[in-house]
């Protein structure tokens, strides 16, 4: 945890300087420390500890609350109570052979106290006459002697005693230790580190910044007093606390700053990147908007028109849209990144759509054809199966601006000139890194960008992976959709749901059967599903149901090893209605759309994350009827499966699902380092301290927008460490 800031030169001073020089700095060594010496010296350099201001930032990890020690005079007869003392007498009684009494007397300043071992001989060795311990337990009235029978103990050292005795009562902090070092050692440390140089730490944070903080952190209903601690007091605080008020502002004031330095760098980063990147401005007049709507065969709700709008007044920008379009599945994303793709071509420019897999490449493309029917705009698809030539020819179509528009998968991003790239779209984002949306960002002019993911982002994560994005919502979902009903099936369900299938069929309706996962292969962002499926689940499921189960019906198989052409036939034949049963994989994951498939059944569920069900339920709440969804688990089910399961069972609502989802997994899934592209957090927490990050949020972009680079000559540390910390990966330049 410690956060050695490179200091100034170890240039030994000339004697005669030295005179006004502190005696002890943040760059003195531990072994030149008085009273520390070489061996202990040694022994906190493996913790990392070599100079005073690696001690200073050596944080603890807890923090303890000892129950001040009892007086003797205060003790009540059976209230827990702890004492702390020396033996001052002891002796071993036997009775009779296995039968023994051992007692002690422990004394201090406030009187003394009798232990009672019963047929605990040992205690003997320990509790030697002159031995300091630290006991605990309920005492009883003797006569006129407490006695503590069998109380809890521990043995100090004379130094554990001297400081314990000292500091009765107080925090005490809980470092991380070492073979080699004890805990008082440590604190002794810190202790002493404090006192010499915690008053020379530079502050960063300018007085009426602390104030402005405190005011908005207590408006935001944290109050932890008038100012945030000034760094100095805000160390000593958390290694030697003077009280839990303080501790917890200096706490405050840890978690902040490194939210707010982080904040900072997004915000700045937005302004650079409004300042710096140039898009084709896109002006749409109303005309040419209601033109583009008339084309879809349905009313639009109110949030897909609210968001057309923002979308359309961004890209008359001279500056590139970044905007992230978050939705529920089902709630009609692609109508957003069709509008937005037409409009693109009404202005004269490309615009292309990326996503995941092939089946969804070719199911947009399917989409666009139609709804472009009788149109000039001209759809291209780019996807890994096409032949060298076809790739060729398309390739050639898209430099020349015969084809306006590009739906394709991953291969899209390599080594691709556009005629004019207006807009780009990504689909299903949360499938993707970061990366892929970087290297489209070619040449002087940036394309307009609109992300859309079906994995709500929780408020956290939105505001720190996604901190230089703007977000749009669409949570009014398309009307006249069927409720989704979600079963956890229990043992002996398979036949029962068996024949509920049937009689979905026999209604016309049908059904998908997802066949569990074998072993780990997690997909890595950069990989499509198909890449990386394992396919003999799937084939068995096949086997069984075709054969054994449905021999009747028309059951056909769909996995990511197909060949291209078989995997769009299949699709193809799906989407028509020609296929009853389709035995799949996670391939149908996302955005895979049929309306009348209103049944699925998730084999090994057990298996699936809570996105990844939610998705799959995603594919039956379509259309008109009611879905259905049974879930069926394989092997033992964990706690945390069963917990899992049934958070999915009982909420179909996505955003709630993100937000248990976090809950459950802790950010650390959701914000690997592929993903985030920034350095890990080291203090803060985000599933913990999401409030503390809105108002962290809310302050770095006021001061950015007061002072795009932090020129003010009061925020030159703040900017220095913003920089350190977020410079390189965020490309934000020296800033000026
Ligand atoms: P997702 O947000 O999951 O990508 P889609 O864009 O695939 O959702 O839309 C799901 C289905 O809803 C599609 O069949 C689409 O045609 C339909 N749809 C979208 N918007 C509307 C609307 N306003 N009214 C009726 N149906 C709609
Ligand atoms: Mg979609």
């Amino acid at each position: 945890m410690s956060d050695p800031s490179p200091q100034s030169s170890e240039l030994p001073l000339a004697a005669d300087s030295a005179a006004d020089e502190p005696r002890v700095t943040l760059s003195t060594t531990l072994k030149a420390m008085p009273g520390i010496g070489w061996s202990r010296a040694d022994r906190f350099a493996r913790l990392g500890l070599r100079k005073t201001q690696d001690v200073l930032f050596f944080f603890p990890r807890d923090h303890q609350f000892p129950p001040p020690p009892t007086r003797v005079d205060e003790l009540r007869e059976g209230q827990p109570a702890t004492l702390i003392g020396r033996i001052t007498e002891c002796e071993l009684a036997s009775r009779s052979p296995g039968k023994s009494v051992f007692g002690a007397i422990v004394e201090n300043e406030s009187g003394a106290v009798r232990l009672l071992f019963f047929n605990q001989p040992f205690r003997a060795d320990q509790l030697k006459f002159g031995v300091a311990v630290r006991l605990s337990g309920a005492p009883k009235l003797a006569g006129l002697r407490w006695e503590f029978t069998h109380p809890k103990y521990e043995i100090l050292d004379d130094e554990e005693f001297a400081s314990a005795h000292e500091h009765q009562g107080e925090i005490l902090p809980v470092y991380p230790l070492t073979e080699g070092v004890k805990e008082y050692e440590l604190r002794q440390l810190t202790r002493t580190v404090c006192n010499e140089v915690a008053d020379q730490v530079k502050e960063v944070m300018p007085e009426p910044l602390r104030i402005a903080i405190a005011d908005a952190l207590k408006n935001a209903g944290m109050d932890i007093g008038d100012i945030l601690p000034s760094i100095s007091q805000t160390l000593r605080s958390i290694h030697c606390p003077a009280s839990e008020q303080t501790l917890n502002a200096a706490k405050m004031r840890l978690v902040f700053q490194e939210l707010f330095v982080m904040q900072l760098a997004l915000a700045m980063r937005r302004q650079t990147l409004t300042g710096r990147l140039r898009a084709p401005p896109m002006t749409c007049s109303p005309q040419i908007k209601q033109r583009i709507l008339r084309r879809f065969p349905f009313e639009l709700t109110g949030d897909q028109l609210r968001v057309i709008e923002t979308v359309a007044s961004e890209m008359q920008r001279q500056f590139p849209m970044n905007r992230l379009l978050q939705g529920d599945v089902g709630s009609g994303k692609t109508v957003v990144a069709i509008f937005a793709m037409m409009m693109a071509v009404a202005c004269g420019h490309q615009a292309t759509i990326m996503v995941p897999t092939e089946v969804l490449a070719r199911q947009h493309f399917r989409t666009l054809t139609t709804i472009l029917a009788d149109s000039q705009v001209k759809v291209g698809l780019l996807c890994g199966s096409l032949s060298a030539s076809q790739r060729r020819e398309t390739l050639r179509s898209i430099a020349s601006g015969e084809i306006n528009l590009i739906v394709g998968t991953q291969a899209l991003i390599f080594d691709i000139e556009f005629h004019s790239l207006g807009l780009c779209v990504i689909d299903e984002q949360h499938k993707f890194g970061v990366k892929q949306r970087v290297r489209l960002r070619l040449g002087g002019i940036d394309p307009h960008y609109l992300v859309m993911s079906a994995t709500p982002i929780p408020r956290s994560v939105a505001m720190t992976q996604f901190g230089d994005v703007d977000l749009s919502t669409l949570r009014e979902k398309p009307s006249g959709r069927g409720e989704v009903h979600t079963y956890l099936a229990s043992d002996g369900w398979k036949n029962r749901w068996w024949e509920f299938i049937r009689q979905r069929v026999a209604e016309g309706r049908q059904v998908y059967v997802v066949a569990p996962r074998v072993g780990d292969e997690s997909e890595t962002p950069e990989t499509a599903p198909e890449d990386v499926e394992d396919v003999t689940s799937v084939n068995r499921v096949y086997e069984q149901l075709s054969h054994e189960v449905f021999p009747e019906l028309r059951v056909e198989l769909l996995h990511g090893r197909m060949k291209p052409e078989a995997k769009q036939a299949v699709m193809d034949r799906f989407a028509e209605g020609e296929i009853d049963i389709l035995v799949t994989t996670t391939v149908i994951e996302v955005g895979v759309d049929v309306a009348n498939a209103t049944v699925m059944t998730i084999l090994g569920g057990n298996r699936f994350g809570l996105a990844q069900l939610h998705q799959l339920r995603g594919r039956v709440s379509r259309g008109v009827h009611a879905g259905h969804v049974c879930v069926f688990t394989d092997g033992e089910r964990s706690p945390e499966d069963s917990e899992r399961l049934k958070v999915f069972e009982q909420t179909s609502d996505g955003f709630e699902l993100a937000e248990a989802d976090f809950r459950l997994r802790g950010p650390g899934d959701l914000l690997g380092q592929k993903q985030s592209g920034l350095p890990p957090l080291r203090i803060a927490d985000l599933s913990r301290d999401v409030e503390v990050l809105k108002v962290a949020r809310e302050m770095a972009q006021e001061l950015i927008d007061e002072d795009p680079i932090m020129d003010a000559p009061e925020l030159a540390m703040l900017k220095e460490q913003v920089l350190r910390r977020y410079g390189e990966r965020l490309d934000l330049g020296d800033g000026a």
